[in-house]
């Protein structure tokens, strides 16, 4: 049998990154208005601070406004929902998210309850979350909304498809499968209590992978022709002694790529799939939250 192809999410994330600056740019010219993202990190993790300067950078060139806020890892709580709630009011921020995880004196739920759902371009808030739920438009966490993405490229239409998401995190299992249905695909959610993963995995057309366990899915969980998305990423030593001497990393995904790319039809490489799509998706979710904030038409 053929090898994979190679899903490559980088060149499908630039082509995004440049639909979405030509629509930013004629939303300027006619109507304008500027989209304008907030994200506000608490602490100093590292992957954090990579992912933050990422999406400020990334807003800027794609000619949208961006505002990054970084605080202490000793903020309050109380201070961390005060900024939010300026941030909910400011007319020139349309997208705003909080880097997770905050700190453990901070409850993660309380700082999505207080982010307004039409500002809520991670898709976490309850109302997105049940708008999604009930096929109502939504703001939509964004890495699911990538993987969508890159499965209809590949697929075309999804219709009647086996699909297994592993994970039911509320960032991505869930909304995964939501949209996953929602493309009327028959969807399975697998999770750390499920039994006998490599025969559910077997029986997927589709199999989204979102544990976070490196290599977890091996070759022989997945059908022969399969499409294989890998969410996951974990992070380990660079191979060059040198490199991992100086703090260097090389990320891993969920699937054992080398087994997998072996069987499968299709399949998202770690880096250079998903990852990319996350930010795009998220520039994407900021201009759709700025037009129906401001009731112009999609
Ligand atoms: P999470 O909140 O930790 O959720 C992990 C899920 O995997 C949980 O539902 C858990 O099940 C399940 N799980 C854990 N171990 C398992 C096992 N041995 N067998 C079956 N299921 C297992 O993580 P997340 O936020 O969803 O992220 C998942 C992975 O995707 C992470 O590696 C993360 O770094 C990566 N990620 C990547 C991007 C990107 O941009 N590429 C974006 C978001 C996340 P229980 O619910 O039963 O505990």
């Amino acid at each position: 049998m053929a090898e994979a192809k190679i899903i490559d999410g980088k060149a499908y994330a630039a082509a995004l990154r440049g639909r979405i600056a030509e629509e930013v740019a004629s939303l300027k010219a006619q109507h304008g208005l500027t989209p304008g993202l907030a994200v506000v990190l608490v602490g100093e993790d590292p992957a954090s601070q990579v992912y933050v300067r990422s999406k400020g950078e990334q807003t800027q060139a794609a000619g949208m406004y961006s505002e990054t806020h970084r605080l202490a890892a000793d903020t309050s709580q109380a201070d961390l929902l005060a900024l939010v709630a300026k941030l909910n009011a400011d007319p020139k921020i349309h997208g705003l998210l909080v880097q997770f995880p905050v700190p453990d004196h901070i409850r993660q739920a309380d700082v999505v309850a207080a982010i307004s759902p039409d500002k809520d371009v991670d898709g976490l808030t309850v109302i997105n979350a049940g708008r999604l739920a009930s096929g109502l438009p939504a703001l939509t966490s964004c890495t699911p909304l990538g993987c969508l993405m890159l499965l209809k490229d590949t697929l075309g239409d999804l219709s009647g498809k086996r699909a297994v998401v592993l994970g039911r995190s509320n960032l991505m299992g869930k909304p995964m499968a939501q949209l996953l249905l929602a493309a009327d695909c028959t969807v399975t959610i697998a999770h750390s209590r499920s039994k006998d993963l490599p025969a559910l995995c077997r029986e997927a057309d589709i199999l989204v992978a979102a544990v976070g366990r490196a290599e977890m899915v091996k070759g022989d969980w997945i059908k022969p022709g399969a499409t294989v998305i890998d969410v996951g990423i974990s992070r380990f030593p660079s191979r060059d002694p040198v490199a991992a001497a100086a703090g260097k990393t090389r990320l891993v995904g969920d699937v054992a790529f080398d087994e997998a790319k072996a069987v499968a039809g299709a399949i998202t490489p770690v880096p250079g799939g998903v990852g990319p799509m996350t930010i795009a998706c998220l520039l994407a979710n900021t201009v759709s939250a700025a037009k129906r904030l401001h009731g112009i038409d999609a």
